[in-house]
């Protein structure tokens, strides 16, 4: 029988037609033209860049493009008074006061409206204390302390905290639980800058003495508007106190190396345990205190939380077959100042993708599926654009939406293109990488040269790690269980950088992307290019391109981590793998009869075709628990969360890994872990059963 469009093969030529139509020269202009100006969340800009990219895209031809408002807790310094971090001799008197605000080196960063650096969420007060230094901040720094010097007491100290490693928030969280009364975050050259001092920005992409790194400080399951967890901030909204907010307590304030050397340099105490010394060339000592007793530092910090509007710009091309079904391509557009790598580098690819799909509908082609790109307000303040719109339409959403497709950061590097994703995705984006040209090599793909640069550890195929948090791909994937992508072109991680080093400071500009990391736009190209043909592949094929049978090992690998972590503690408390082990069993004999059922099927029905779409779409949902992780109940993904102790890693079977964690600490968990062995041996027997034949 026929089916007309609804078995339709898609058009083989529409990826040459998308590549062709796209420019790299393009996608510099956009990035020029979003970077000239400061567009931070809840100021002017978030709703002027708002309604630009809402009016390119009605000009682009795409079927429309709505804004979609949020009215959400944010946070700025006070513009009257400045946040302050100084040394006090010993009379009290100031003797040193840090940097309040960046210094300009290029005219480029000479402009009204930057923010001075701060840390989003910081609490308020005037502090005055000894400082002692805990490396990275990070649960294994704090361990350390305690065993090497075990007379040493934190409570009441200042800390100075170091950048990298983990998520900011974080650290100020382990901070506070360890009893400091104010963070002090700062970017040490060892980490952000080269051997050679004089080698930075604007003569290289390393972090000059005066640079800062912004960025928020919320720690939680919900991420998004930290009052409004789980339904959107309308007006309507119920919204918490404040104080209830899992916001620090503490003053939390980032400065840069030169004025960090004021404060380390004069530290008393024991010189540091191997691999805490950062390169700031002075001998780096714990504390507490300084060599003279009598000075201390003194943080005033005035950075106040206030409710603000953000801004989702959401644009819609309609499937032509199944106008129903879902690939979202999201982006940020709110930068700390200029954005030029983070997110504007993704902003600029959105643009000119977006573009070239809006030439391609007027010349008469339809994706099969719908299109639907997602513009996020104020995912820098905690991912709230994108949270508050998956909570607005969450019902929809979690039934319609086939795979979320983020580039936040299209180019922070030269190296090459890598990718972290559900295992889902694994095989539709080695195809797409193998469709596009390396910017790095005319004659190589882009897979080519990310498997030659990022050789496997096992296998032949280059690593796609799992996504972990810190994008807006978090709420589709740990709220509402859609397989998910993150692209990215990168450094190379032979640098040993924590992230390209002026991240979230002021020399984040156009200029620094032109002359270091992408001079012509092509790495930036070709991450657009793969970023849409995977949308493409996505959208147009008639059997939506998931694999479950990569979900099936990947799954087999976890548990054998699993139990090598745990499994003879476990036993010792009577719990065994066999229900983990038989459910996964199972679901990799279920993906393989699933694919050979899909193989061998005709595609000439359209209710059949739509039903194994279906069945493929609810393979990713099983895994969502309703009642979420135990005591992180927003996260509802039981094979994979943000790590409790770094929110930007991620954990496997987190339920199991968390109780663990407890129990180190000496917290009686086993009965969770009992249950949670039980709640993971389910979702994957019931994840399995949705890809069962109908009887
Ligand atoms: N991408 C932002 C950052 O790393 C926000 C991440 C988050 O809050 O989860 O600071
Ligand atoms: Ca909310
Ligand atoms: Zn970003
Ligand atoms: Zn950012």
């Amino acid at each position: 029988p026929s089916c007309g469009d609804a078995c339709q093969e898609p058009d083989p030529d529409i990826f040459n037609k998308l590549v062709n139509e796209m420019k790299a020269s393009n996608i510099g202009d956009y990035l020029r033209k979003l970077t000239s100006v400061p567009h931070l969340a809840g100021t002017p800009m978030d709703l002027e860049n708002a309604e630009y990219v809402r009016d390119e895209w009605i000009k682009y031809g795409l079927d429309s493009a709505k804004i979609y408002s949020y009215d959400v807790l944010l946070s700025y310094p006070d513009s009257n008074e400045h946040n302050l971090v100084q040394l006090l001799d010993e009379h009290g008197n100031i003797n040193f006061t840090c940097a309040i605000e960046e210094q300009g080196l290029r005219d480029d960063e000479k402009v009204e409206n930057i923010v001075n650096p701060f840390n989003a969420y910081s609490g308020t007060g005037n502090i005055t204390g000894d400082l002692v230094y805990v490396n990275y901040a990070r649960v294994e720094d704090f361990d350390e302390l305690e065993e090497y010097y075990p007379d040493l007491n934190l409570t009441g100290k200042i800390f100075i905290a170091r950048y990298g490693k983990i998520f900011r928030g974080n650290k100020a969280l382990h901070s506070e639980q360890r009893g400091a009364i104010g963070l002090i975050i700062y970017s040490d050259p060892a980490d952000y800058a080269s051997d050679d001092a004089t080698d930075v920005y604007p003569d290289a992409w390393w972090l000059p003495g005066t640079g800062a790194q912004r960025g928020n400080l919320h720690v939680s399951d919900h991420k998004g508007d930290p009052l409004t967890p789980g339904y959107p901030a309308k007006d309507y909204a119920y919204r918490s106190q404040v104080e209830d907010a899992p916001l620090p307590n503490i003053p939390v304030h980032p400065i840069g190396y030169d004025d960090a050397k004021m404060f380390l340099r004069e530290l008393s105490g024991d010189i540091v345990p191997s691999g805490w010394a950062g390169d700031l060339g002075v001998t780096y000592r714990i504390g507490p205190g300084f060599n003279n007793a009598n000075r201390k530092v003194n943080m005033d910090i005035h950075t106040r939380n206030e409710q603000r509007m953000t801004h989702n710009v959401i644009g819609f091309i309609e499937g032509a077959v199944e106008p129903d079904r879902y690939i979202i391509l999201g982006n940020h557009r709110d930068a700390w100042v200029f954005g030029g790598v983070d997110p504007s580098s993704g902003t600029a690819g959105m643009m000119e993708l977006t573009r070239a799909f809006g030439k391609l509908l007027k010349e008469g082609w339809r994706p099969r599926r719908s299109l639907v790109f997602g513009s996020w307000g104020a995912e820098e303040y905690g991912l709230i654009g994108s949270t508050e719109w998956v909570e607005e339409f969450v019902q929809n959403l979690a039934a319609r939406t086939v795979a979320y497709l983020n580039v936040d950061i299209a180019t922070s590097g030269d190296f090459t293109f890598v990718a972290k994703s559900t295992p889902l995705l694994y095989e539709a984006i080695y195809s797409a990488t193998k469709k596009v040209t390396s910017p790095e090599d005319s004659s190589k793909s882009v897979y080519d040269v990310w498997l030659e640069r990022y050789p496997p550890d096992s296998g032949d195929l280059p690593p796609i790690s799992s996504l972990g948090s810190g994008s807006d791909f978090a709420p589709f994937t740990y709220r509402i269980g859609v397989p998910a992508a993150d692209l990215r072109y990168r450094h190379n991680p032979g640098l040993g950088i924590s992230s390209y080093p002026v991240y979230h400071s002021v020399y984040e500009t156009y200029y620094l992307v032109e002359a270091f990391i992408d001079p012509e736009f092509n790495r930036n190209l070709a991450v657009t290019s793969v970023w849409g043909e995977l949308a493409r592949d996505l959208a147009d094929s008639i059997i939506i391109p998931f694999n479950c049978k990569d979900y099936a090992e990947q799954i087999q690998l976890a548990v054998e981590d699993l139990k090598s972590k745990f499994e003879s503690e476990m036993r010792n408390e009577g719990i065994h793998f066999d229900a983990v082990d038989s459910a996964a069993a199972n679901f990799t004999s279920a993906a393989t009869s699933f694919h050979q059922r899909i193989a061998s099927m005709e595609l000439n029905d359209a209710m059949k075709i739509r039903r194994i779409n279906d069945q493929l779409m609810s393979v990713e949902r099983a895994f969502i628990d309703p009642l979420g992780l135990p005591s992180r109940r927003f996260l509802r993904h039981v094979l994979f969360a943000p790590s409790v102790t770094n929110y930007y890693a991620g954990s496997a079977f987190p339920g199991i890994q968390d109780a663990m964690y407890k129990i180190n600490e000496n917290l009686d968990q086993w009965d969770t872990v009992k249950q949670q062995m039980a709640v993971i041996a389910f979702c994957i027997q019931s994840a399995a059963s949705t890809m069962m034949d109908v009887v």
